[in-house]
């Protein structure tokens, strides 16, 4: 079985969450910020680790993000380098870009400019809890 390459590129509560998983699971994962205290908590979970602005071309080329089968995009408040990054990322040709969005105007951007999935780490979970919570069989005494 051909192994999957992963990229994570923001080092927040969710992608170093992401990133900590996928490593845990064994899988290549290359972590990314632009911040190196956060690169740095994750050199342990993680195959590689860069830092590197999510946004500059250069830099994800020499990367060599474009051979990643998937990149998750995990810049929080930042909107505007998290859409600008995902753009590059399709442009690069990325078959599988996942993206957190903040909002819904954030998410409506990302869906035009080909973000392969949206994720709404917040309102996923809370679903997922609901979900959760009324499936599980409650003994009242
Ligand atoms: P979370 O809820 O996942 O903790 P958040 O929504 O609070 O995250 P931020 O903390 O703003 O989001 O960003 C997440 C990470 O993305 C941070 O570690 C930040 O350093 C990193 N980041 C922000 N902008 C860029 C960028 N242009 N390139 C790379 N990393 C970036």
């Amino acid at each position: 079985m051909v192994k999957k390459q992963f990229a994570v590129i923001g080092l927040g509560r969710f992608g170093s969450s992401v990133c900590r998983e996928l490593y845990k699971l064994g899988h290549q994962v290359l972590a990314i910020d632009s911040k190196e205290e956060k690169v740095n908590e994750m050199t342990r979970h993680s195959t590689h680790s860069a830092i590197a602005n999510g946004t500059d071309e250069k830099a994800l080329l020499s990367l060599g993000i474009r051979n990643f089968d998937y990149v998750v995009v995990a810049i929080g408040d930042d909107i505007q380098s998290s859409i600008l990054c995902t753009l590059l990322l399709k442009e690069f040709g990325v078959e599988n870009v996942w993206v957190k969005a903040q909002n819904y105007y954030h998410q409506r951007v990302l869906e035009k400019i080909g973000a392969d999935r949206i994720v709404h780490p917040e309102q996923d979970m809370g679903i997922r809890i609901a979900q959760h919570l009324t499936s599980e069989k409650i003994v009242d005494y």
